[in-house]
């Protein structure tokens, strides 16, 4: 039913392809009835993602709430697929009345989470939560401009929103100028001012620590610094294993790798907080300027390099 393997790796739907069951549902405009949608999250391992999306939409200057009720009394509910493994994207059917376009009811469909497969990361189904709960409110796919409505995710960010993400970043605004019109259009209200657009799933290396350098009589540089302590990836994200780079500049320091004289790239060779040691020849004699940064292992640098002066005659 689902072709999972058509999918690249970087593609996710944000709709998987609704199963024969819910094909009498007609997908057409719809609108509710009152301004407060009454739902229920029978996806309890997501609870997190629907609490993040439930609150954008919320937060988004509508004029429409998803009130959480219970089961019986919601007209939004929100489920797994029958599957246990991961499915990349949601399903929502929603049953309306055809003459007056009021929305009765609506089923949602969401993967169970799998830290493992980015489709299916808390994040990923924070906008595909929110994606599928644009459609239960009378959204359809938007195929021109960034917007949450987009059907297809790269990455973790809709696909028509740029820049387009690296692995280590997700779109955590979650909704876009262009959802938030098309809701406000329909249900009224003034669209707030939205946040910043991206986030880094983790956080970058820090800088080295401690960084000595001192010439060694052989007219390279002893050079030691700290291993700052790197924080993991989340497991989906591939990533190798860090390392730094030692670079030297007479005059000046540099600011970034590519304005230093020398250095090079090295993978560490002891664990986090350990004091790594290791030798760099400057370009030319006078008050050489060492830096050192961490990377990680998806090819982040420290924000900034450590960095100490000394004078090589
Ligand atoms: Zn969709």
């Amino acid at each position: 039913m689902l072709a999972f393997d058509a999918v690249p790796a970087a593609e996710i739907p944000m709709d998987a392809r609704p199963p024969a069951a819910h094909a009498a549902f007609v997908r057409a405009p719809w609108r509710w009835p009152t301004r407060r949608i009454a739902y229920f999250n029978a996806a309890r391992a997501n609870a997190g993602a629907v609490r993040k999306a439930v609150r954008a939409w919320n937060g988004s200057g509508t004029r429409l709430r998803f009130v959480r009720t219970s089961r019986r009394r919601a007209r939004v509910v929100i489920r797994y697929w029958p599957s246990q493994a991961c499915v990349p994207g949601g399903v929502t059917s929603t049953s309306f009345d055809q003459r007056s376009g009021r929305a009765v009811r609506a089923v949602v469909r969401i993967s169970r989470p799998d830290p493992l497969n980015a489709a299916c990361t808390h994040w990923a189904l924070t906008l595909v939560t929110a994606h599928e709960l644009g459609h239960a409110l009378g959204l359809d796919h938007e195929t021109r401009r960034c917007a949450l409505m987009n059907p297809t995710l790269a990455n973790i960010s809709p696909q028509l929103c740029r820049p387009s993400l690296p692995p280590w970043q997700w779109r955590c605004r979650i909704l876009e100028r262009d959802d938030v019109r098309g809701a406000v259009r329909v249900y009224g209200g003034r669209a707030k001012r939205r946040g910043r657009a991206v986030c880094d799933l983790f956080k970058a290396p820090a800088t080295p620590g401690s960084l000595t350098a001192a010439p060694d009589g052989t007219g390279a540089l002893a050079v030691g610094f700290a291993r700052p302590i790197t924080p993991r990836p989340p497991p989906h994200v591939l990533a190798g294993p860090g390392s730094f780079i030692a670079a030297a500049r007479t005059g000046a320091c540099p600011a970034t790798p590519a304005e230093a004289d020398t250095g090079f790239e090295s993978a560490w060779t002891v664990p986090d907080g350990a004091v790594q040691t290791t030798r760099l020849l400057p370009a030319a004699p006078g008050q050489v300027c060492v830096a050192v940064w961490a990377r990680d292992g998806v090819g982040r640098l420290s924000p900034a390099p450590a960095t100490t002066v000394v004078s090589v005659p």
